[in-house]
């Protein structure tokens, strides 16, 4: 070999020696050192669990009908589009008795990806959490912000909503789930039975979209579409079956949560089963495991 050629080589392989490393970092780590965003067009990057945001925005911390809560994590940034609704909603909101706006908890990092603590989603700037506690107050300075709590809608033995849930909270749900932009919204499942009962027969179009899950009784949790001509946003697929078939999913799926959910009905002790595959959880992914231009977004300035 050529003497050139093998300082070529080494060159090469120097060069590319920072991305390996990149590559195999800790994405939690790197991301949630990011405090601004990053200066390009605004694109929700891979899927909700799994992803980036290039040129979110920060949610301003206190607008005309909204706070944003627990300043100190530096999580109220998102794409356009979810600030954009939140502008709506809270603006509903406003309109509702006892109802100053909202209490926005956390939207994304300023660049998105993973966490290094909570939530697996909120990844791509277009997951939302929502507070149940009706805000008395939009003059809350940050220490307040930092200090007052949520309430749960959802009784002690976790089968029904307890009295903190209020017309007004079934009236922004719908509100939400009516939005053309909203995906899914994740509620405690008594949240959905409350509505499943209440909704008038002929005035359920909306349903479909409010999911039960656990916990989500002292938040909701609002998923955002896919921003149109967002290429590399994953939409997700329906997670319910029957829902996919155009139902409401005010069923027996919806039960399962307040019955079988709370005691698992006892079976005969069996051969031990196959331990199941550990499922990834975004805490532990690498720069590798998330879209390539998710790095391209990091190392922005
Ligand atoms: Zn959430």
């Amino acid at each position: 070999m050529k003497r050139p050629v093998v300082i070529g080589l080494i060159a090469l392989l120097l060069a590319s020696a920072p991305s390996v490393s990149v590559a195999q970092a800790k994405a939690n780590q790197l991301f949630g050192a990011k405090s601004t965003g990053s200066p390009h067009k605004p694109q929700a990057i891979g899927s909700y669990a799994k992803g980036c945001g290039a040129g979110l925005v920060e949610l301003p911390e206190t607008g005309p009908t909204w706070q944003a809560m627990r300043l100190s994590r530096n999580r109220n940034w998102g794409h356009p589009d979810a600030i954009a609704f939140i502008q709506r909603l809270s603006a509903f909101a406003a309109g509702q008795r006892g109802w100053q706006g909202l209490y926005i908890g956390d939207i994304s990092q300023p660049r998105g990806g993973p966490m290094l603590s909570g939530h697996q989603s909120h990844q791509i700037g277009l997951d939302i959490d929502v507070w149940m506690l009706p805000p008395k107050s939009l003059r809350l300075n940050r220490s307040q912000r930092e200090n007052i709590s949520s309430i749960s809608v959802r009784s002690q033995d976790q089968r029904s909503v307890n009295g903190n849930w209020t017309p007004q909270h079934a009236a922004i749900l719908k509100q939400a789930a009516r939005d053309p932009s909203v995906d899914r919204l994740f509620v405690t499942a008594p949240v959905k039975i409350e509505l499943c009962k209440t909704a008038r027969r002929s005035d359920r179009d909306w349903m479909q979209k409010i999911r039960p899950l656990y916990g989500h009784n002292y938040h909701f949790h609002v998923r955002l579409k896919c921003p149109k001509g967002n290429r590399g946003c994953a939409t997700q697929t329906p997670s319910v079956a029957e829902l996919s078939k155009g139902g409401n999913g005010c069923d027996d799926t919806l039960r399962w949560w307040v019955t079988d959910y709370l005691n698992p009905p006892k079976t005969k002790p069996q051969t031990p089963a196959k331990p199941a595959p550990q499922k990834r959880n975004s805490r532990n992914y690498v720069m590798a495991d998330l879209p390539q231009a998710c790095q391209t977004v990091l190392a922005a300035p």
